[in-house]
Order: structure tokens, then C-alpha cells, then sequence
């Protein structure tokens, strides 16, 4: 499997001026399908901040 899912990538594109909870949302999504790049660290610090554990990163 690619690092870059692209695949997923084109059926899940981010939204345009996203919300917080639309990139907080993208992000869990995105790390549970593809691993092309690590969950920025303001989106981590929300999930503490919400109580949501961060998944592992998708290899
Ligand atoms: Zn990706």
C-alpha cells in the first residue's frame, strides 16, 4: 500500500474554509486511511482537549 492513498484522498477532499470540527474530523478520518502525513499539532492538542485519544497513524 502507497503511503499516499489517493484513492481516498480524491473521495474525501478537505472542505473549503473548513470549521474546526471539519478538520478535526478530516484528520481522524484521514489517519485511519492514509499516512501520507502526521495529524498537524493544533488538531492533537483539540483531541486532549476534547478527551478524544488520537488514533495511530496509519502506516
Ligand atoms: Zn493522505
Amino acid at each position: 500500500m502507497s503511503k499516499l492513498n489517493r484513492a481516498w484522498h480524491e473521495a474525501h477532499p478537505m472542505p473549503p474554509n473548513p470549521t474546526l470540527d471539519q478538520r478535526i474530523a478530516w484528520h481522524l478520518d484521514h489517519s485511519a486511511h492514509c499516512g501520507c502525513r502526521p495529524i498537524p499539532r493544533l488538531i492533537l492538542e483539540e483531541l486532549a482537549r476534547r478527551g478524544i485519544e488520537p488514533p495511530a497513524p496509519a502506516a
